[in-house]
């Protein structure tokens, strides 16, 4: 009988603590800090918030993570939750950058320190700190890659290219496509890249909420529209999610076997499933970005902002939110393909070679 009431008491326990999204969170005796992530549909933002929690854990913080599954007005009810449950500052990688103006005025009048996420939170004076990567590096290293693995600066070409971005409402979202597009643009100028499509500018290419099965319809379009009876040498994709979309439409359409070949196709975050298609020969890069740091990054800020110190920043003039400039702290993205998977991800430990089914 005993037996049966400790493990009652410990699935009550369990299910007062859990909340479907998130974890309910531990209290610490450093007070509470709020995590506002957009979705567990993507790995990298479940890595993100575990790792933060573990990091605030060890300094004597309690945490409060949520998910808002890509949906705005979830995040912002949730952020307005954690501000009464009273946390003292909220790390925030918002899914709208400009939809939180609002709930950042609430979190102000609390005395709850805001800092941001990865991605940049606009049009509010009241966010202190802003800890991401060098995004348009990011953008860099996908038009590169692909400069590269055409042989573009050798004068080869012309060839055939598509330009998928990522979400409207995410500023990272311009900052990689201005990125890739500093490097293909000139040679789209000077006819050495054709895009079929005549799709170049980001509000043509964009893909809201970065929505893989939206940029596998959009691919379909393109193939059908333009590709009947001409090859597409490559892809520019900003994240890995619309990659693997972008390869299914691809193979749908017979790439990949006999001897059409697969595009170049290029992606971002590493993310398991394209890390695998890499090593499988069918996405061709990644952009790692290592959560791991930007997590340490994000409560280290955290930590100085609640201590009253100064956090340590390496960008003061990037981040215009349309209010302020944010003090940033970028991180460095790195490329990724074939020939470093086992360097970057397995020795620098991301992931273990049984992951990758090696
Ligand atoms: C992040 C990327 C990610 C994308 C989709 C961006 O804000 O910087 O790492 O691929 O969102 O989740």
């Amino acid at each position: 009988v005993s037996l049966m009431m400790l493990t009652l008491a410990l699935m009550l326990m369990m299910s007062a603590c859990s909340n479907g999204n998130g974890s309910g969170g531990s209290e610490g005796k450093e007070g509470k800090v709020g995590i506002a992530m957009p979705t567990k549909s993507s790995e990298r933002w479940v890595n993100d918030g575990n790792n933060m929690v573990k990091e605030f854990e060890a300094l004597g913080y309690g945490t409060d993570l949520q998910y808002a599954e890509d949906v705005v007005e979830n995040q912002v009810s949730q952020i307005e939750n954690m501000i009464t449950k009273g946390v003292k500052a909220l790390v925030i990688a918002s899914i709208d950058g400009e939809a939180l103006t609002d709930v950042l005025q609430k979190a102000h009048d609390a005395g709850v320190k805001v800092i941001a996420y990865d991605r940049l939170i606009k049009k509010s004076e009241y966010v202190d700190y802003y800890a991401t990567f060098d995004n348009f590096k990011v953008g860099v290293l996908q038009g590169s890659y692909i400069e590269e693995k055409l042989g573009l600066k050798e004068g080869k070409g012309p060839f055939n290219i598509e330009l998928f971005g990522g979400s409207p409402d995410d500023n990272n979202a311009y900052f990689f496509f201005d990125g890739a597009m500093s490097i293909l643009k000139p040679y789209i100028d000077s006819g050495k890249l054709v895009v079929r499509s005549k799709q170049t500018t980001m509000e043509q290419v964009a893909t809201l909420r970065w929505d893989g099965a939206t940029a596998q319809s959009r691919m379909d379009n393109l193939l059908s529209a333009n590709y009947a009876s001409d090859n597409l040498d490559a892809v520019l994709s900003p994240y890995d999610g619309i990659s693997i979309g972008i390869l299914s439409s691809l193979k749908g359409v017979g790439y990949g076997s006999g001897d059409k070949k697969l595009p170049v196709v290029t992606g971002q975050d590493a993310e398991l499933a394209s890390v695998k298609s890499i090593l499988a020969g069918e996405q061709t890069q990644t952009v790692f970005k290592d959560t791991r740091e930007l997590a340490k990054k994000a409560v280290q800020m955290t930590e100085s902002v609640l201590k009253g110190t100064e956090a340590e920043v390496n960008d003061t003039t990037t981040y215009d939110n349309g209010v302020k400039i944010v003090p940033s702290y970028l991180l460095e993205p790195v490329s990724v393909d074939a020939s470093n998977v086992d360097k970057v991800l397995v020795e620098g430990g991301y992931y273990t070679k049984d992951q990758l089914g090696q």
